[in-house]
């Protein structure tokens, strides 16, 4: 995994721990047998790691899983209805927080940010396993969240983003537990906050900037979106308002001054012609203009709203740096235009959101885990990239990915939004339940 850059992600530097290279390492080094790591400096290929699916324990948690799925799709719909709009996720986390007491779990706590936390303890011997779903939406407040129902089909806004993954960790914790599944590691169930949108992984950055500062988590897993591919690669976000501002004036009589909607239009031409890689993907958009008060006058203030992505740490830096030159380059020449004149034209640049990118090769210990897991279920996960909660452990080298977790998802951030269970829905909760028990190993 190549290190973040700290230029690149100065917000999250800002408020995180120090890079975790030892827990990468460790987590690594933990599934190569004696003698396969590096010989003359070049990485051995790395066996699959090694999957539980015949142990007897976790072949019954399977088995109860595909027998209650109509229990994972009854927790799916009732923690649907209850309403976690952005900022505001406290009654869905106090609801998720008696269903995993419910269940067993220990040391069920609400963080300072939000998060709640649950805990399997292990046999000892094994990593320990972080494996969350997001708790908050991104409707507002008021918004009507009655899920309904029909056959194996459900409609309700989040019902599977990510109502779906919070339903399969709780089915996952009652499974192990109706299994009396034994892993060696301990495995933390967590229900997270602000996923979405300006949430800015708020939730899981205070995870691991604070409340499991003092642990090694050696995988961690975000179970999030429907069908059953997992993403291995993290696509990083830097998302800026920049604004130009002025005295502003009459568009006839001030005449002569610096416009800081001109500024702002001389931008967004060099930004439409920015050159990006198409390998590592990169890209920007600028999403919203807004400025300007009436036709016939000098704005004295415009502004956009810029959104880059690169699953590349350092093309997202080189993005980054041609935004600001872009912008910096057009308040120049908005202001040689017009060299008579005294008026003052600014720019200001602020942060919307920065999520920081990261990847991993797919024979990642942890990717090869979910992949081999899915083969021994019987299908085939595609792997790919996305920006999730997984994006943050990962920028710490922490080995993460987020899976999905089975069925059809429609619409996801609308109203309309639907998920369809299928013929074998219960293959997602499945699927994490054998990878949770891989990375953790199974006594
Ligand atoms: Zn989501």
């Amino acid at each position: 995994m190549p290190a973040v850059s700290p230029a690149a992600v100065p917000a999250l530097l800002a408020r995180n721990a120090p890079l975790r290279r030892p827990a990468l390492a460790a987590g690594l080094l933990a599934l190569l047998p004696v003698g396969a790591a590096c010989a003359q400096g070049r990485p051995a290929a790395r066996p699959a790691p090694a999957v539980p699916a015949s142990h007897a324990t976790v072949r019954e948690a399977l088995r109860v899983l595909r027998a209650d799925n109509a229990w994972t799709l009854d927790q799916q719909a009732s923690i649907c209805e209850v309403p976690a709009p952005p900022f505001k996720e406290a009654a869905r986390a106090a609801e998720y927080r008696r269903r995993l007491e419910a269940l067993g779990l220990r040391n069920v706590r609400i963080d300072a940010e939000g998060n709640v936390i649950a805990e399997r303890p292990g046999s000892g011997g094994g990593g320990t396993v972080v494996v969350s779903a997001h708790l908050d939406t991104v409707f507002p407040e008021g918004t009507d969240v009655k899920v309904q129902r029909s056959g194996t089909r459900m409609a309700g806004p989040g019902i599977g983003d990510d109502c779906r993954g919070l339903a399969t960790l709780l089915a996952v914790a009652r499974a192990y537990d109706r299994a009396k599944v034994a892993t060696r590691g301990p495995v933390l169930f967590v229900g997270t906050v602000g996923e979405e949108g300006a949430g800015n992984l708020r939730g899981v950055r205070h995870l691991f900037a604070k409340e499991l500062a003092g642990r090694t988590v050696d995988y961690f897993i975000s179970v999030d979106g429907t069908g059953l591919a997992v993403t291995s690669r993290a696509v990083g976000s830097h998302r800026y308002r920049a604004t130009y501002a002025g005295p502003g004036g009459h568009s006839y009589g001030a005449f002569g001054m610096p416009n800081p909607v001109h500024a702002l239009g001389r931008a967004i031409a060099k930004i439409a012609d920015l050159q990006v890689p198409s390998s590592p993907r990169t890209t920007f958009s600028v999403g919203i203009v807004q400025g300007g008060t009436s036709v016939n006058a000098i704005a004295g203030e415009a502004s956009m709203d810029v959104d880059l992505r690169s699953e590349s740490a350092a093309s997202l830096d080189s993005v980054d740096a041609a935004l600001r030159r872009a912008l910096d380059a057009a308040l120049a020449e908005e202001r040689a235009r017009w060299p008579g004149s005294t008026a003052a034209l600014t720019l200001k640049v602020d942060t919307i959101g920065i999520r920081p990118a990261g990847s991993q090769p797919d024979d990642a210990p942890i990717v090869r885990a979910a992949v081999e897991a899915g083969r021994s279920l019987g299908f085939t996960a595609p792997t790919v990239a996305s920006s999730t909660d997984a994006n943050v452990p990962m920028s710490l080298g922490i080995p993460s990915i987020t899976m999905d977790a089975g069925g059809d998802g429609q619409g996801a951030h609308s109203l309309e939004e639907r998920y369809d269970d299928g013929a074998q829905g219960w293959l997602g909760p499945q699927w994490v339940a054998l990878v949770v028990a891989t990375l953790a190993g199974v006594r």
